[in-house]
């Protein structure tokens, strides 16, 4: 069987895949309603979240903007822009 491009074809491969360049929509963060409950990394299919002392914090390498950190967050704490 042939694998699409973009397709994880070996252990690791994940890791090398810029899910971010499928996004149409980008999660903004207002650090000053963050609660750092870290609901958010539990519920990113992408694992593009950590939430440090300052609160959450997204890398737009992985994120491919699926809103669900958005819709989970019970802070409101991120809006999706396109
Ligand atoms: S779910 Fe919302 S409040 Fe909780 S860590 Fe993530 S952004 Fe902050
Ligand atoms: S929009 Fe949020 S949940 Fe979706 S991939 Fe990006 S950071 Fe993860």
């Amino acid at each position: 069987m042939k694998l699409s491009v973009g397709g994880t074809c070996f252990a690791g491969g994940s890791k090398a895949n810029n899910t971010g360049v499928w996004r149409q929509t980008a999660p903004v963060v207002d650090l000053a309603k963050c609660v750092k409950c870290k609901i958010c990394v539990d519920y990113c299919p992408d694992c593009a979240i950590a939430v440090d002392e300052e609160g959450c914090k997204i890398d737009m390498f992985y994120c491919k903007g699926c809103g669900i950190c958005s819709n989970e967050c019970p802070a409101g704490a991120i809006r999706m822009e396109v």
